[in-house]
């Protein structure tokens, strides 16, 4: 800090990893940025940070930045350094000539839940108006889309019910499927702060992840579940809450659909939902399900936090409305201290999904077959929107290996490194015939683009993020952008040469908070939502309108947003991936603190505590018969292909399962994974993965 002078000026911002949200003041020197400091006002964080937030920003400023845009007629030539006029005109001509030969359906956006929530609008915009079909996705795709769905179909809408202070006045913390410490860390500490003060603690994880035991902070009930055995753990507790009698039916009659309640009491009461029937499925104790249902049910305010542990598998979304039907059953929703909390992996995971950049879904979680939802956007928009729902990340990457789907926009995303069956998304990206990669840096996937556009860090844009608790936060400009343009303009740019190209009006966006503003008029939970409102109130949490001016910290409150809340039969079916004598063990993943996703900042960021390599967590029952010792070499295989990482002898991952990270490009982990997914959204099975793990000399 010495060395980069004194501070002259700060500005406040928001952090760009994880959905906690914390808030920063960015002090600079002139143009130099000094530290970022935790701000004590920021109301997701209130003075604390974790290690990423604080000191990994240095990417930035990497000298790995490309800054000028780039192009190139074929993937085997060499890139051309080229003005931005040109670049952007060869895209537009290329993507325009697709259109015309293959169809307006031929080509499609990526973007990233990096993005700013005006971005991100703006990009589900260019895809509607611009290009006149409905294939826009995101990175949630393969986070958080049963969270979509499954919160959708039992509460109304796709958010957490609860915000970050309510956790004060929670008495049974339940979590699924997630590890605070690593993932969310600040949340982690207050939930740990809450912990010490009393409250009681249940985990359900394959793997003895921190919070089960840390100082002074031991689980209550730890339930190492079977990888893809949710669904099976969450309904037996179900069953005990239902057939014991401790339910809460006065809550259950005033609050949700009886009748749809009978019929889900039914099913659930059902033997084969016992603990004792699922004990052998799920590999945790019948006991221990009982009394784990029993704390919950009797223990006073419970609150839910779940991630990617639940999200991820081929049931996803029916793991989420199992969550949802165990929160109503209890009387779980609408007060502070209880709710249902998606703990978002990315910085604005909760935006993407908000601003209608799903192939379904138009902004405001409204599905684009309404005519009534259509016409507020035609109107805003002066264009028609087409009706048919357009294809996710994985039926795109399908239709181009079978030849009808030709042209990509992917911004700020690595789908090659982050997205299951690498090779299934090399052949799919191989087979288009231009992919323009926007993005800070020439990452996996622009190894097969023929454009690349520069993009903008956090610290050179302005806009918002939206936390895990709704909650809308400012990304201010601390610098001007390295590149020349803000990831907006970027984008408007490009729609303006598309426009060009068919000889139609461009846009004339000045500034984000005009995206903002026409946010706003479209979108009702936006409708009280403006630049002017979030530096009055420091941040406002969704909905934010009429009704709700000062924003909406517990949702829920007062009836559902679906009206009465609904109660979905949750059945589990086994995955498809079975373990067998050639892949005998179940492979899950995870992160850990110091580094974040694919490691395309945190990999870049000069800090000697960054950790250089993935490593493979293996039971030593496990390791001693494969003949694997601590820092052994290992040849981790599965049926869709395989990687080479050093084991970790421990007992954090019970007999019969391993776990790794996925931060390092030199693993691939998901060269590993398949190309299962939930059954209702299409999100990768990533957390369940049959392999085997045998010596090896290294890589
Ligand atoms: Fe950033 Fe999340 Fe760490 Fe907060 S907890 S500083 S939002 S990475």
């Amino acid at each position: 800090v010495a060395a980069l002078g004194t501070p002259t000026r700060s500005v406040i911002t928001t952090c760009a990893y994880c959905g906690v949200g914390c808030s920063f003041k960015a002090e600079m020197n002139g143009d130099t940025l000094v530290r970022m400091v935790p701000w004590k006002n920021g109301k997701a964080n209130r003075g604390h940070s974790c290690v990423k937030g604080r000191f990994a920003y240095g990417y930035a400023a990497h000298k790995d930045r490309i800054l000028s845009p780039m192009i190139r007629d074929s993937i085997d030539e060499p890139w051309r350094e080229v003005a931005w006029d040109e670049a952007l005109a060869f895209a537009a001509r290329r993507m325009h000539a697709i259109q015309e030969r293959h169809g307006r359906r031929s080509v499609g956006v990526i973007t990233s839940s990096r993005c700013t929530n005006e971005e991100t609008y703006l990009v589900q915009k260019l895809t509607r108006a611009v290009f006149g079909n409905n294939n826009t996705d995101t990175c949630a795709r393969v986070c958080h889309s049963p969270t979509g769905y499954g919160l959708g179909k039992t509460f109304g809408t796709s958010a957490g019910t609860q915000d970050f202070d309510s956790v004060e006045q929670t008495d049974v913390v339940l979590i699924i499927g997630a590890n605070p410490t690593d993932g969310h860390p600040v949340f982690a500490s207050r939930l740990k702060k809450r912990l010490r003060a009393g409250a009681r603690l249940i985990v359900v994880d394959p793997r003895r992840t921190d919070i089960v035991r840390s100082a002074h902070v031991e689980a209550d009930h730890h339930l190492p579940l079977r990888p893809g055995t949710n669904v099976a753990v969450v309904s037996a507790m179900a069953h005990v809450i239902v057939t014991e009698g401790l339910m809460d039916e006065a809550y259950i009659r005033d609050r949700c659909d009886w009748d749809e309640f009978q019929h889900y009491a039914e099913f659930i009461a059902d033997p084969r939902h016992a603990p004792e029937a699922v004990e052998a499925l799920t590999g945790v104790p019948a006991a221990d399900l009982r009394a784990a249902a029993r704390l919950f049910a009797t223990g006073g305010n419970g609150a839910i936090y779940y991630g990617l542990g639940v999200t991820e598998h081929s049931q996803g979304s029916t793991t989420v409305m199992a969550i949802a039907n165990l929160a109503m059953l209890t009387g779980n929703i609408g007060r502070p201290g209880v709710g249902v909390n998606p703990l978002r992996g990315q910085n604005n995971v909760q935006g993407a999904c908000d601003m209608g950049s799903f192939p379904h879904e138009l902004p405001g979680y409204r599905h684009v077959k309404l005519p009534d939802v259509r016409a507020i956007f035609e109107a805003a928009w002066g264009v028609k929107i087409d009706p048919e729902p357009g294809l996710r990340i994985p039926n795109m990457l399908d239709a181009a290996v079978e030849g009808t789907f030709k042209g990509l926009y992917c911004q700020g995303e690595d789908i090659l490194q982050s997205d299951p069956d690498t090779h299934h998304v090399a052949a799919g990206l191989k087979a288009m015939e231009c992919v323009i990669v926007h993005d800070l840096f020439l990452n996996e996937t622009a190894n097969y683009a023929h454009v690349f556009l520069p993009g903008s860090s956090f610290l050179e844009k302005d806009g918002t993020f939206t936390n895990a608790e709704r909650r809308i936060n400012r990304v201010r400009r601390v610098m001007a952008p390295r590149n020349g343009y803000e990831d907006w303009e970027v984008t408007q740019m490009l729609a303006n040469a598309l426009l060009k190209e068919t000889g139609r009006a461009g846009w004339h966006y000045t500034h984000p908070s005009q995206i903002m503003d026409e946010i706003a008029a479209t979108t009702p939970s936006f409708a009280g939502v403006s630049y002017e409102r979030l530096e009055e109130l420091g941040s406002v949490q969704w909905p934010c309108n009429e009704a709700a001016p000062q924003g909406t910290p517990l949702m829920h409150v007062d009836g559902f947003q679906a009206g009465r809340g609904h109660f979905m039969i949750t059945e589990y079916v086994a995955t498809d991936e079975r373990t067998g004598p050639r892949f005998p063990l179940l492979l899950t993943t995870g992160r850990i603190l110091s580094q974040y996703n694919v490691g395309a900042q945190t990999r870049r960021t000069e800090n000697s505590i960054w950790h250089d390599q993935d490593v493979l967590e293996i039971h030593p029952h496990d390791a001693e018969v494969r003949g694997v010792n601590e820092g052994d070499w290992v040849r981790l295989a599965s049926r869709a292909g395989e990687t080479t990482l050093r084991a970790v002898l421990t007992d954090r991952v019970s007999p019969g399962v391993v776990y790794t990270t996925f931060h390092h490009p030199m693993t691939q982990a998901n060269v590993v994974t398949t190309d299962f997914s939930d059954w209702a959204t299409n999100c990768p099975e990533y957390k369940v993965t049959a392999v085997q793990v045998s010596p090896s000399n290294g890589p």
